[in-house]
């Protein structure tokens, strides 16, 4: 930190800028130096070994922070598909009668590999993706290790899991993830399907593939036998074929509702397993005696993390009528003390939106929100003159009906609405088709209980945001999904029971 300064201004040196506004702190640029390690062209990684689309063809991976491309991308077609489901199947007989015990030393080592690169894939997750390196540094990386060790100890108990019960894997499980945790969702994936012996065909989004194709490299390093992963790259059409494929026996998917509604209809009469997470509208509620200086924090963390691309997003805040003078105040003043800016730079809050489609769709539902009435408030930061960018949005002044107090923004916009009694607090807060998550803020335990029970959705959290562990389930009710993903019950979605 060096001085304040009264002005507005940006310094630059290198591709950081540093922002100055009025009461704020400068900060000098302190940007990321460690090599992402990344190729020019990514390949297919099937059976074991990278190999050239059969169709030949290729996409960019674009670095949103720049809008330029970072690597090429294999595309994967349906002969490429149907061939990763082949190398599973074939992967499949030996893998599942591996002992346990064995299977869990691929895990660990796995897991040992990643923590080995962390740094390295902080930053390659960073530049593909847009999110600050202090959130890929601190939260991905870590987190996604810590589901392969999570899992290692879970692969040779499979009799403790239902007890009683006879626990088999299913076979092949077909995958595909979106692009907000594009390394930690692939995690959240992989861990448990492998611990409980299923062999895997997945697909990353298309604007995140290279962690998932440098992942490949750890698989291979960590000797995990041919065809047990295999990955397959390109955009929603790649999705449908590993979808589709008649060897899935399960097909786990983590996406936008409406695409999740797409494969439900798909699938309807096949017997295939099906797990879906979906997307979310969560309500963040404060009340008059929580802790508010906490609270406020709760807020910014649950909406502006990840720059709000997470389907758990605290993304309409309720604050009882009483104390809302006094929320909404310190939440700008928190606004304006964000820095937005270059995603590699260790001290940026907020960082690239993910996508220039991603980009257009928050700012249409931010227009929206003016256009039907709301107040919107934004600080005064400058942004970068390249890449994909957005400023922290606020919108008081919401009403239930207002598109923004009803779809999902997948973007750093928050909607705050307000209330007077607990029972308008849940009638609110459930007045959503999603049922992801909430949260709650009060000093009383007994509302704090309540609540829990009363509230529908699958996780909610108490006088914090955004806290995950391995070992905690998590997913939704109605249209944001069903099956969980961690903890026990997540490991019941990959095994056959009886
Ligand atoms: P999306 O468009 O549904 O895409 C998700 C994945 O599905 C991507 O890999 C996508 O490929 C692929 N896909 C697209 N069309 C498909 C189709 N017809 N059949 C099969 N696969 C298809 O969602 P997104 O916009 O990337 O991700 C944001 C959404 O995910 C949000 O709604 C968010 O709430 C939700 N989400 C939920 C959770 C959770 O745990 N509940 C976690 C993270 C995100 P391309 O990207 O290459 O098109
Ligand atoms: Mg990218």
């Amino acid at each position: 930190m060096t001085r304040p300064a009264e002005t507005p201004r940006a310094r630059t040196r290198g591709s950081a800028a540093a922002l100055v506004f009025g009461d704020l702190w400068e900060y000098d640029p302190a940007p990321e130096t460690a090599d992402p390690r990344l190729q020019e062209q990514y390949e297919l990684f099937i059976n074991g070994r990278f190999i050239a689309p059969r169709g030949g063809r290729y996409f960019d991976s674009i670095n949103p922070a720049t809008g330029r491309r970072l690597a090429r991308i294999a595309l994967a077609g349906k002969p490429d598909v149907d061939a990763a489901y082949r190398a599973a199947a074939r992967a499949f007989p030996a893998w599942s009668r591996l002992p346990g015990r064995d299977r869990a030393k691929y895990l660990f080592r796995i897991a040992r590999l990643l923590q080995d690169r962390a740094r390295e894939f902080a930053v390659a997750e960073t530049m593909d993706g847009g999110k600050p390196i202090r959130e890929s540094r601190d939260f991905d990386l870590p987190m996604a290790a810590a589901h392969f060790f999570y899992h290692a100890g879970w692969a040779d108990k499979l009799e403790y899991i239902v007890p009683g019960g006879r626990a088999r894997p299913l076979g092949v499980v077909g995958q595909v993830i979106p692009w907000n945790f594009p390394l930690l969702m692939l995690a959240w994936k992989l861990a448990p399907a492998l611990a409980m012996g299923n062999c895997v065909v997945l697909k990353p989004a298309e604007t995140t593939s290279v962690t998932c194709l440098k992942f490949a490299e750890i698989l291979r390093d960590a000797g995990l036998p041919p065809g047990v992963v295999n990955f397959v790259t390109g955009a929603g059409g790649v999705g449908a074929a590993v979808i589709a494929h008649p060897l899935a026996a399960k097909v786990a998917f983590t996406g936008s509702t409406e695409v999740g509604k797409a494969i439900m209809r798909q699938l309807a009469g096949t017997g295939k397993r099906m797990t879906l997470e979906l997307g979310g509208k969560a309500a963040n509620i404060i009340f008059d005696d929580a802790p508010l200086d906490q609270a406020v924090e709760g807020i910014v963390n649950g909406i502006f993390f990840n720059q709000g691309h997470v389907c758990c997003a605290g993304s309409r805040l309720l604050v009882q009528e009483s104390v809302a003078e006094r929320v909404i105040p310190r939440l700008k003043f928190r606004l304006r003390h964000l820095r937005v800016g270059d995603p590699l730079d260790k001290n940026t809050d907020i960082g690239a939106i993910n996508s220039k489609a991603q980009l257009a769709r928050i700012r249409g539902l931010v227009a929206a929100g003016v256009r039907e009435g709301a107040d919107c408030y934004q600080p005064a930061c400058r942004l970068p003159d390249q890449g994909y960018f957005i400023r922290p949005t606020l919108f008081t002044g919401v009403t239930q009906s207002h598109r923004i107090a009803r779809e999902e923004i997948f973007g750093p916009v928050l909607s705050v609405l307000t209330f007077r009694t607990v029972e308008e607090a849940v009638e609110k807060a459930n007045n959503t088709p999603y049922g992801l998550s909430a949260g709650v803020w009060t000093d009383k335990g007994s509302r704090i209980l309540k609540l829990s029970t009363e509230l529908k959705a699958g996780v909610v959290w108490a006088n914090t945001y955004n806290k995950f562990d391995p070992a905690s389930p998590f997913g939704g009710y109605k249209e944001s999904g069903f099956g969980r993903e961690g903890g026990r019950q997540g490991l019941q979605d990959y095994l056959q029971i009886g």
